[in-house]
């Protein structure tokens, strides 16, 4: 019998990319994408898509995996219960965190954290790696090392009493991730607002979850952007600022883009879906509905849609990061717990696509091809994993999500299966779902049903690649033919 051509074909699917839309057959072998046309040779498998949209699969480059907390708790997921979950709901590739915090070797870390994917993770993965104690044998040997072994982006935090950096430690690691091409995200929100908003709430006590939005106060976001931009000029380092939830921080960011800073900005369906009044509910029951930067208001939520249109902000991550609403996530304080004993952060990997699918798709807010590049596309060139993710195209990872476009679902908790085991959105209807999930060419969701084993993801290595490389444009007082001949990057 002669050998068939492709391993899988499927047939007469709308195949949509960030600025394509045809229907068209889409072939299969080894994992790759081998032909895509009209009538293509038999497949091993086939699976007939008509009716239904094919794309590319979903990337989240923001989620936080089986990773221990700077309070010393392991949030409510393992790395089987996440990509099962980010599978579902149509993504086929995470970009996660490697933890360091205070006295631990950044090597061992990363190590530690690919160990635990290696074993569990049903999708493919790549980390950033937090660097929370930035000590010279860190920021000189194991990040030189470690962005050369495919580790090619950093993140750091700008508040938390036992993560943020400060500012010139947070210099030192823009100029290490300068010198060794990696990109820098951030999480910035000014520390000493936050702290001191947290500290008077409590004592006037205000401690319920709702007061964690206010102790949040807008101003701290534009006004660590502000600070982080500036030092991001003086380096001439390019950087990712993480979840954008205010107008003001949106227009910070687009003067700097406009002045040609190579800024990078994502935002969560947290912020375009939820608003503080979400976390006003009884008891401590707004836990459920808590993260940094909080929910904030609907002209927030029309600032982003607005900075996303534009290109301002280029990505919509879940920052998934559940805790079960019980005492081993939430509740590890019991149920008088004030909103600074309550871990922040919410499930979202599974919900991510869909909420946008139905925002964007089916009620048309920017469309079809804007929701594959927020969600699939750009995340994959910011991330440098173009042309291998990110696309359907040929010689590209099979990693294709066949939709039903006109489903209608309404989110539920017992819909999700994270370790959270609650949804933030329960009762909310969407329209369109991911029906089967194909992960380099490996059938992982079919109707609704896993199909994959733990373990069958892949690691993706990454240099930073030219996302990474900075503008060469340098400010004045770090260009030695304009300070005085200091050679200081
Ligand atoms: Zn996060």
């Amino acid at each position: 019998m002669p050998e068939l051509a492709f391993d899988c074909v499927i047939r007469g699917g709308r195949v949509a990319t960030a600025v394509d839309d045809f229907v068209a057959d889409v072939a299969i072998k080894d994992g790759v994408i081998a032909a895509i046309g009209r009538n293509l040779g038999q497949g091993g498998a086939e699976l007939d898509a008509k009716d239904r949209l094919l794309l590319p699969g979903g990337i989240d480059a923001h989620a936080h995996i089986e990773q221990l907390s700077a309070a010393g708790i392991v949030n409510s997921d393992t790395f089987e219960s996440a990509t099962v979950s980010a599978a579902h709901g149509g993504t086929t590739t995470v970009i996660c965190f490697a933890a360091q915090h205070r006295g631990m070797n950044l090597q061992t870390v990363v190590g530690d954290y690919l160990a635990l994917a290696k074993k569990g993770a049903v999708i493919d993965y790549t980390f950033h790696m937090i660097i929370a104690d930035p000590t010279e044998v860190t920021l000189k040997e194991h990040v030189p090392a470690l962005v050369s072994q495919g580790h090619s982006t950093l993140k750091v935090f700008m508040t938390y009493d036992l993560l943020n950096v400060g500012d010139e430690k947070l210099l030192d690691i823009l100029l290490a991730a300068r010198q060794s091409r990696a990109l820098v995200c951030v999480h910035a929100e000014n520390h000493g607002m936050v702290s001191w908003m947290g500290k008077r709430l409590v004592e006037k006590g205000h401690t319920a979850p709702k007061y964690h939005t206010i102790s949040h106060p807008r101003g701290c976001e534009a006004e660590a952007f502000n600070r982080l931009i500036a030092f991001a000029e003086l380096l001439d380092q390019p950087i990712m600022i993480f979840h954008v939830s205010t107008a003001e921080g949106v227009a910070v960011i687009r003067q700097a883009r406009g002045r040609g800073l190579k800024i990078f900005a994502e935002t969560c369906p947290q912020y375009l879906f939820m608003t503080a009044k979400d976390l006003d509910k009884p008891g401590v029951e707004g836990a459920k509905w808590m993260c940094s930067p909080p929910p904030r208001t609907e002209a927030d939520q029309e600032a982003i849609w607005q900075g996303l249109a534009l290109g301002d902000l280029q990505v919509i991550s879940s920052d998934h990061a559940p805790y079960a609403f019980d005492a081993t996530g939430k509740l590890m304080a019991g149920h008088t717990a004030t909103f600074k004993q309550i871990a922040n952060g919410l499930p979202g990997i599974e919900a991510r696509l869909p909420l946008l699918f139905d925002a964007m798709v089916s009620k048309g807010r920017l469309g079809l091809h804007k929701f594959v590049e927020l969600t699939a596309t750009a995340p994959a060139k910011i991330y440098n994993l173009h042309p291998r993710k990110g696309s359907i195209a040929i010689g590209a990872d099979a990693d294709i999500v066949i939709w039903d476009a006109k489903r209608q679902v309404t989110l539920a908790d017992n819909l999700m299966h994270d370790g959270a085991r609650y949804t933030p959105y329960a009762g909310r209807s969407v329209t369109g779902w991911p029906t089967t999930v194909l992960r380099r060419g490996e059938v992982i969701v079919r109707d609704g049903k896993l199909t994959a084993k733990p373990g069958s993801g892949a690691w993706l290595p990454r240099a930073g690649g030219a996302p990474a490389a900075p503008l060469g444009r340098l400010t004045a007082d770090v260009d030695p033919v304009r300070n005085f001949g200091a050679k200081l990057i």
